[in-house]
C-alpha cells in the first residue's frame, strides 16, 4: 500500500467501487420482476458510480494541487529563496504541515547563518595569525641573513642574537596563547571550580609580575581578606589575574601604583585591579577584549593582544565577567566578578 501512487489507489477503489455497484445491480436485475423497479435499481447505481467518481477525481485534484505546490515551495527553499506561503488559520493537517515547514526552514535559515558567521570569523582569524606572525618572522629571517653572510664583531653578533632571542619568544608566547584560547573555546579545557581562598589565587598571579614591578619602582599593595572563599579554578583564574596585573606593570610608567583588592558581595566576589596607568580612553572599553586588539599608542610595548581575551573567557566560563573603568592618563580599574556559587 505504502509503495502505491495515489493515482493507482484511485483507480483501485473505482475498479472496487464499479464491482459493487454491478454485483449490487445484477442482484437486483435478476430477484425483481418489475421493470420500473429494475430501471429504478440501474438509474441509481448509475448515478451513485458518477458520483463517487466525481468525488474522487476532486479528492486526487485537490491532492495533486497540494503536492505541486508543496514541491514548488520545498525547490525555493533549498534554492534559498524567501518562503511567503501564508499562515493557515485553520487546525487543518495542512495547515500542521505548512506550520512544520515553516519551523524547518527558519531552523536552516538559522543554521545556514551561523555557519556563515563562523567561516568568517575563521577567515578573520586565520588573517589576524598572519598578521601576527609576519613580523616576528620577517624579523628572525633577517637577523639570521645578517649573521650568516656578514662578519660582525662579538657584541653586535651578541646583540643580535638577543633581537632574534626576543622574537623566538614573542612566536612561542603567541603560539602558547593561541593553544589556550582555542582550547578554551573549544571547551576542550575543563576548568576545576572548587571552593578556594581568592587571596591565594591572587598571591599565586602576582607571583609573576614582582620582579617587573620592582624593576619598574612600581609599588604594588594588596587589600583582601584572607578568610574570602569563592568557587573558582585557581590555575585558570590566577592567570586570568596575571593578566590583567601584567598590563597593569606594562602600561603604568616607572614609579607608579597598582593595588589590588577584593571583596564579597551577595552574589559575586568582586576582584579590583587598579593602576595609575595611560588609562584607556571609553570608546575602547570593548575593543580591548578582543582577539588580538592592541591600542595605536601601545606597539612600543610587547605584546600581542590575547591577555585580556583570554582572561574574558576564562572568567565567563566559570559564569562571571569582567569590566574596565578608566580615565586617559589616570589610570585603569579592572573589575573580575566571580560567582559565590558554582555555575549552574
Ligand atoms: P596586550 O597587552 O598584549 O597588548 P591585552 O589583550 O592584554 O593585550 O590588552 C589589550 C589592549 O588593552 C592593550 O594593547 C592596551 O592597549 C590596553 N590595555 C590593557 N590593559 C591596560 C591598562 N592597565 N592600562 C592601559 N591600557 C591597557
Amino acid at each position: 500500500m505504502k509503495d502505491r501512487s495515489f493515482l493507482r489507489i484511485c483507480a483501485s477503489v473505482g475498479a472496487g467501487y464499479l464491482v459493487l455497484a454491478g454485483s449490487f445491480l445484477c442482484f437486483l436485475f435478476f430477484r425483481s420482476e418489475d421493470a420500473a423497479l429494475r430501471a429504478a435499481a440501474v438509474c441509481f447505481t448509475v448515478l451513485i458510480f458518477l458520483l463517487g467518481r466525481l468525488l474522487l477525481r476532486l479528492v486526487r485534484n485537490k491532492l495533486v494541487a497540494f503536492t505541486e505546490g508543496l514541491c514548488v515551495r520545498i525547490d525555493n527553499m533549498a534554492n534559498g529563496g524567501k518562503d511567503d506561503a501564508p499562515d493557515y488559520e485553520s487546525e487543518t493537517l495542512a495547515a500542521k504541515l505548512n506550520f512544520k515547514l515553516k519551523r524547518l526552514y527558519q531552523i536552516h535559515l538559522q543554521s545556514r547563518e551561523r555557519l556563515r558567521a563562523e567561516k568568517q570569523e575563521v577567515q578573520e582569524m586565520i588573517s589576524d595569525i598572519s598578521h601576527q606572525v609576519k613580523t616576528p618572522v620577517a624579523n628572525l629571517k633577517m637577523y639570521n641573513s645578517t649573521l650568516m653572510e656578514r662578519r660582525l664583531p662579538p657584541e653586535k653578533r651578541q646583540e643580535f642574537l638577543s633581537l632574534m632571542d626576543m622574537q623566538i619568544n614573542k612566536l612561542d608566547f603567541l603560539m602558547q596563547s593561541m593553544i589556550k584560547t582555542s582550547r578554551l573555546e573549544a571547551g576542550s579545557i575543563e576548568l576545576e571550580v572548587k571552593p578556594f581562598p581568592i587571596y591565594d589565587t591572587i598571591a599565586r598571579a602576582l607571583g609573576g609580575i614582582v620582579l617587573p614591578a620592582e624593576k619598574k619602582e612600581i609599588e604594588v599593595s594588596v587589600s583582601c581578606d584572607q578568610a574570602v572563599v569563592v568557587p573558582h579554578d585557581v590555575k585558570w583564574t590566577s592567570e586570568a589575574l596575571f593578566n590583567i596585573l601584567d598590563n597593569a606593570v606594562k602600561y603604568t610608567d616607572p614609579g607608579g601604583k597598582i593595588g589590588v583588592s577584593a571583596e564579597k558581595w551577595k552574589l559575586y566576589t568582586r576582584i579590583d585591579v587598579s593602576d595609575t596607568g595611560r588609562g584607556i580612553p571609553e570608546d575602547h572599553y570593548a575593543q580591548i577584549f578582543k582577539r588580538f586588539y592592541r591600542e595605536e599608542e601601545v606597539h612600543d610595548v610587547p605584546g600581542v593582544g590575547l591577555g585580556l581575551f583570554l582572561c574574558r573567557e576564562i572568567i565567563s566560563r566559570q559564569g562571571g565577567y569582567v569590566q574596565v573603568k578608566s580615565e586617559p592618563g589616570k589610570g585603569s580599574v579592572f573589575s573580575v566578578f566571580l560567582p559565590n556559587g558554582a555555575p549552574s
